[in-house]
């Protein structure tokens, strides 16, 4: 099979099939061999690995996986890619499924059970930009069992994935990403790596899920809404956003207390609290409110 990874190849698949590029789903194919090689290294894929696939486009991707991996399931939105990597692209391969779905109406915990009887998958993905966020909380926040997700994101996205304390990258994001996972951008990519080119830099992130979680919360849920509050109003104190925030119910008293316990000053940022330290507040906070 003649790798899509090679521009021609692409261009040729495409006018083969008349495929018309839809914006809405985010398509951006990658063209260049070279990160697709460092994408499959850095995921680390072996032939005892199931690899989820999100967005296989023409199925770029999805021939290296082959390659690479036991089996491979590849979700798909867009109808008019099946038939080119059904009949075409990925004919050849025997251990690969695709499936035809929104990923974000998918039961992925089902799949994973059926398909690998509950063993921890790999995710693999170039992933559509525009639900990158709800793609990678969906499959922490409903506990799918995974070993890494490594995925092509928005530079910026990236960043933010793996920024510390106190930059200006940290927010609920990092905060979301670290308590599941350690995250390390492992490549740079430029928009010529893409057909056609996206308007964004890109970055290949992988995120290793911990195999125990790094901080004792008490209400896993009470905390996320706390930090949620704490960087909706950034600029201001944490004790002021999170006395201001609607969804929360804590008095200035208890907040004052805590800070004061934690040996916090009552004019700090939430900005620069570590996860550790939001766990830490949030627990102190529950118990002062009981
Ligand atoms: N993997 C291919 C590659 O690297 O060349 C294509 C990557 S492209 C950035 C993103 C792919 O995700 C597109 O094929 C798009 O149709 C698909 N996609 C977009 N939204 C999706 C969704 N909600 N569920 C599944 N696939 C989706």
């Amino acid at each position: 099979m003649a790798t899509l990874g090679i521009p021609q190849n692409t261009i040729a698949i495409l006018q083969k099939y008349d495929f018309v590029f839809q914006k809405r789903f985010g398509q951006n194919f990658l063209i260049d061999t070279h990160v697709l090689e460092k994408i499959i290294r850095e995921a680390g894929i072996t032939k005892d690995d199931m690899v989820l696939e999100i967005g296989p486009g023409i199925g770029t991707m999805t021939q290296y996986l082959c390659e690479n991996a036991g089996k491979v399931i590849a979700v798909e939105i867009d109808k008019n890619l099946i038939p080119i990597l059904t009949q075409d692209t990925l004919s050849e391969y025997d251990n690969v499924r695709i499936i035809n779905e929104d990923i974000l109406k998918l039961d992925i915990n089902q799949l994973v059970e059926e398909e690998n009887g509950g063993k921890p998958i790999k995710v693999v993905a170039n992933l559509p930009y525009y639900i990158t966020t709800p793609i990678i909380m969906g499959l922490f926040e409903s506990h799918v069992p995974i070993e890494s997700i490594t995925i092509m994101v928005q530079k910026e996205v990236a960043q933010r994935m793996q920024a510390a304390p106190g930059t200006k990258d940290y927010g609920a994001l990092t905060l979301a990403v670290q308590y599941y996972a350690v995250p390390k951008i492992v490549a740079n990519v430029p928009p010529n790596c893409f057909m056609p080119r996206p308007n964004v830099a890109s970055a290949v992130i992988r995120l290793i899920r911990h195999d125990q979680c790094p901080v004792n919360v008490r209400d896993e849920k009470m905390m996320f809404a706390i930090i949620r509050a704490a960087f909706n109003q950034r600029r201001k104190t944490l004790q002021n956003s999170i006395h201001n925030a609607p969804e929360l119910y804590f008095t200035k008293e208890q907040i004052v207390e805590v800070l004061e316990q934690m040996g916090l000053a009552q004019t700090i940022r939430g900005e620069v609290l570590s996860l550790e330290q939001f766990a830490e507040f949030t627990n102190r906070l529950i118990e002062k409110s009981k």
